[in-house]
């Protein structure tokens, strides 16, 4: 077998909807995988797709997840590694299909005999979701700009922190992992309000006492996110039309609030604290277990302020790789929808789109030549050039001190313009992540939406690397 980590994400109701062997055989004979990465916990994320998003090719009948009441919790969780927090797994087998299963157990022997790795997968759940379905939740959410509680959690809470660090402990004690892709596909407080309007958090009693400590006040930072929130509602709402110009303005309520930026890098840290603690948990446990970050799609290529925070370098000390979102098809209609629409809709609406895109371009190093133009972002994805860049900036930053997979990503619906993927540019990607410099790839998003062909891309591409 290649020494090259060749993962796959994969939603655990696919291993019970397909059978365990029949999922496995497409895996690994025609995508040449040796590293299953499978969701212990979907609160958020891995399930939930509508049927048209789901690879109608697998050889079993398609089923809507969003009619379907599958568990949240994949493995059987036990008590006496959840101390120090009061919020607990739960599964209720008379009412959630599949919460009778243990995706971990049932999927150890096969992967074994195959000789394959077998990878747990968290996404941090961070939204509304959870609170369905985990009691307390609401206790450990976060409290926004006028003093709400707002669904997002927070980094500083120590009842939210343990509840991972309880839940980690219990798997690597109780099962024997191969190794954890972690993430959590969060922004701070700034980018939210810039880029999604969203209502500035978290300002909760732990967050003010820790930002204290650091000499930054709380009452100005509630004060200038504040101002910066409604300002940018207006112009969201195009109800504010400032005489100064839009940016100029925004600029002064930076100035005016450097307490803003204290609080947007703070609300960074405290989350590279927790995967830290997450890292030394596993490895504490089980030092030859892979402890690996995942980075998600604004963080790895369109947010400059993320961009910005985070420093590969850095990250490289509490990793064992780091698998950052290169899904190149989805990447043009996310960028112009989620960054340049919104974007233009607010603080930059002073640029033409053309302008703005052209800028981005620029900004990220990528070329404009070969990347889709504005009218063609919807309908196209990114080339496999923007593959080889993402991962080659990576790549350079960690200087070999652990290895980058790049997801390489397929199938991810958009909406019915949005052309699907083409084997020939999934081909391409992962020849152009391997010439970047990876240790290795990981098949994305979910096995559940991978149509065949590009599954078979993915491993014609392999055998033709001689991986
Ligand atoms: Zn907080």
């Amino acid at each position: 077998m290649t020494d090259h980590f060749i993962g796959i994400q994969l939603g655990p109701q696919s291993v019970y909807d397909e059978g365990v062997d029949h999922c496995l055989d497409i895996i690994q004979e025609q995508g040449r995988v040796n590293t299953i990465i499978v969701s212990t916990h979907s609160y958020y994320g891995a399930h939930g797709r509508s049927a048209q998003a789901l690879a109608p090719d697998h050889g079993v009948p398609v089923r809507d997840e969003r009619s379907r009441n599958t568990t949240k919790v994949w493995i059987n969780h036990h008590e006496q590694y959840f101390g120090g927090t009061f919020l607990r797994h739960k599964r209720d087998p008379a009412t959630e299909e599949y919460a009778d299963r243990d995706v971990l157990e049932d999927l150890q022997g096969p992967i074994r005999k195959r000789g394959m790795k077998l990878y747990a997968r968290i996404l941090e759940p961070h939204q509304r979701r959870p609170v369905q379905f985990i009691d307390n939740w609401p206790k450990i959410m976060s409290i926004d700009v006028y003093g709400r509680i707002y669904p997002n959690t927070c980094f500083n809470n120590p009842d939210y922190n343990n509840f991972w660090l309880s839940t980690v402990e219990d798997m690597f004690k109780s099962y024997p992992l191969d190794g954890l892709q972690y993430g959590s596909e969060r922004s701070g407080p700034l980018s939210r309000v810039l880029l999604h309007g969203e209502v500035p958090s978290c300002f909760c009693e732990h967050c003010c006492t820790r930002a204290r400590a650091k000499g930054i006040n709380p009452e100005r930072a509630i004060e200038g996110y504040r101002k910066l929130y409604e300002y940018i509602t207006g112009l969201r709402n195009k109800t504010v039309n400032p005489i100064d110009g839009v940016f100029v303005t925004l600029m002064r309520i930076l100035l005016k609030y450097p307490e803003i930026l204290a609080w947007e890098y703070d609300a960074y840290t405290s989350k590279e604290e927790q995967t830290k603690r997450l890292y030394g948990t596993v490895k504490a446990i089980n030092p030859d277990a892979q402890f690996g970050i995942h980075i998600d799609h604004q963080q790895s290529t369109y947010d400059l302020f993320q961009l910005a925070e985070l420093e590969y370098a850095e990250m490289a000390n509490y990793c064992d790789f780091i698998k950052p979102i290169a899904y190149h098809d989805i990447a043009a209609p996310r960028v112009r929808r989620w960054l340049l629409d919104s974007v233009h809709g607010s603080f930059l609406r002073e640029l033409p789109l053309e302008n703005l895109l052209s800028g981005f371009y620029d900004i990220m190093g990528l070329d404009k030549n070969k990347e889709p133009k504005l009218d063609e972002l919807d309908s196209t994805g990114f080339t496999e050039d923007y593959v080889y860049r993402l991962t080659k900036r990576l790549v350079s930053n960690v200087g070999g001190k652990v290895p980058i997979y790049p997801g390489i990503g397929f199938d991810v619906l958009w909406n019915a313009e949005h052309v699907p993927a083409n084997p020939d540019t999934v081909y391409k990607a992962v020849h152009k992540a391997f010439e970047a410099g990876a240790g290795g790839i990981v098949l994305s998003r979910e096995y559940a939406e991978m149509r065949r062909a590009n599954i078979q891309a993915v491993g014609r591409a392999l055998k033709d690397l001689n991986i």
